[in-house]
């Protein structure tokens, strides 16, 4: 994993407001790593925060989320930034579980509520190449 991150941000309808909020007060920090996001969570970060660049992918329940779990596969993504309703039930809630099983079988840091994504930012690792224990993808035991 380089130092400049390749970072995945979604966020369900409930927790949109806190991943803009996130995106603003961390804005300097986040600013060397590319981001990529799914449709609605793409367009209300780039409305809230027009200097924010973000590839947007399609919305959540539309496949946004498989797009994600496929680049994650490929290993094109290092960091996945999903903060999740957990009082909702949603209609793509298979989608969901399927991206959260792939980031933790590849080994992708992943937060799912904001005290997690601030620790993850905290870390050294943010902003520094980092060399990732074995056991991404192929079945055998991370070191
Ligand atoms: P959305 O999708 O950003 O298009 O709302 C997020 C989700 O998976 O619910």
């Amino acid at each position: 994993m380089k130092a400049s991150k390749q970072i995945a941000l979604v966020a369900h309808d409930a927790k949109k407001a806190e991943l803009i909020h996130w995106v603003q007060a961390n804005a300097a920090a986040l600013g060397r790593h590319s981001f990529w996001a799914t449709g609605t969570t793409g367009k209300r970060i780039q409305e809230a925060c027009p200097d924010f660049v973000v590839r947007p992918l399609k919305s959540g329940p539309l496949g946004g989320d498989q797009q994600i779990g496929a680049k994650i596969a490929e290993g094109e993504i290092d960091i996945l930034i999903f903060f999740t309703d957990a009082m909702s039930p949603h209609p793509h809630d298979a989608d969901v579980r399927a991206l959260t099983r792939l980031s933790t079988l590849y080994n992708v840091a992943m937060a799912t509520n904001r005290t997690t994504a601030d620790f993850l930012i905290a870390s050294p690792l943010f902003s520094e190449a980092y060399e990732a224990p074995t056991g991404g993808g192929d079945g055998t035991p991370g070191t």
